[in-house]
């Protein structure tokens, strides 16, 4: 088989940036985002967006790119339809006429969040914000198109690169003496490297597959939850989060008290679910993977950013 051809789209994101390192092993990889010419993957722009598809011919397109700002998305529905629905939509109807194959991310914030128990791809959805339920109308739109589709849904992603929350308990943690942290939202933080490294994984299984047999190929079409082992709520992941760093760097880590609290103590513009655990086992079973614990990959982040982060600012700009 010669070499594939890969379209990456949201180059840029937590996911985008670690799929640069994983698919780079499989196939000749372009990489775009939104700014990149003459190439662009503008996922508001739906027409550049089908002639940069038509112009790759690509043989598997993996959109990292999403409108992810979950309060903004209250603001800005338009917008987080078409970046999320309509122009997934757009790449499973491309995929659909080249027969290429479609990889693409979705949330735990497609369910409503109630119970206790993990949710199965199977389970009814019910967004509770429009970010939610613009990731849903995507995934249907996938599953729509009858194009051959993996859409991974996964958790709380961080990253060293990037903004998240990971980063932010760091940067309170240096600054303030308290931290209240909301304790009833359960779910698995989960590693943009690890999503990367599956999806990789993943894409490779389907292209050998595809070489083997056509009717096992089409039977790994369709939709897994991808999140790392373990549950825990943001207070217990906060308060890990600060002890990997204090026993590292005790004196720059100035929070003395990390206080457990409800939701309902931050309302924010888009409501959450509490319950976000995922049930892994279908990829297990069908891709051979493990999943680490989630501590795994978050100490390991922890300890490369920590230097950053908690370096005293005076050291940095002083002339
Ligand atoms: P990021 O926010 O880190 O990355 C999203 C990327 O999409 C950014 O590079 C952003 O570019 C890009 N983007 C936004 N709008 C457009 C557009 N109009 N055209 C092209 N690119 C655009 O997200 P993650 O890497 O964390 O998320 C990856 C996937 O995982 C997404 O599908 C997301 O919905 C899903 N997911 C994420 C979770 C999380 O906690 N982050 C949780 C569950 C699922 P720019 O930087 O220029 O804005």
């Amino acid at each position: 088989m010669s070499s594939p051809r890969i379209l990456l789209l949201g180059k840029n994101g937590q996911v985008g940036f670690e799929l640069q390192r994983s698919l780079a092993p499989l196939g000749e990889v372009v990489a775009l985002d939104r700014y990149t010419t003459p190439l662009n993957g503008d996922l508001a722009n739906l027409e550049s967006l089908a002639a940069t598809v038509r112009a790759v011919r690509p043989s598997v397109i993996v959109n990292a790119a999403a409108y992810t700002a979950v309060d903004k998305a209250e603001a800005e529905p338009e917008l987080a339809r078409r970046v999320n629905a309509e122009a997934p939509g757009l790449l499973a109807t491309l995929a659909k006429e080249t027969n290429a194959w479609l990889v693409h991310y979705s949330t735990d914030y497609v369910f409503d969040g109630s119970g206790s128990t993990p949710w199965s791809e199977a389970d009814p959805t019910g967004p509770l914000n429009i970010y939610g339920k613009t990731k849903l109308e995507g995934e249907q739109a996938l599953a729509a198109s009858g194009c051959q589709y993996l859409t991974f849904r996964t958790s709380w992603v961080y990253a060293a690169r990037g903004n998240n929350f990971l980063k932010t308990m760091l940067r309170l943690a240096k600054d303030r003496e308290t931290l209240n942290v909301v304790a009833d939202q359960w779910g698995a933080p989960t590693g943009a490297e690890l999503i990367a490294d599956v999806t990789a994984q993943a894409v490779q299984k389907v292209l050998q597959d595809g070489e083997d047999s056509t009717s096992r190929e089409l039977s790994l079409s369709g939709t897994y939850h991808l999140a790392a082992a373990g549950i825990v709520n943001w207070h217990g992941y906060a308060s890990h989060v600060i002890e990997r760093a204090r026993q590292q760097f005790p004196d720059a880590i100035r929070v003395r008290q990390i206080l457990p609290v409800a939701t309902s103590a931050f309302p924010t513009p888009a409501l959450r679910p509490g319950n976000s655990r995922l049930n892994t086992q279908r990829l297990k079973h069908t891709f051979g993977v493990e999943l680490p614990a989630w501590q795994n990959g978050v100490d390991a982040v922890v300890d490369r950013t920590l230097t950053e982060i908690l370096r005293p600012s005076a050291c940095t700009t002083e002339p």
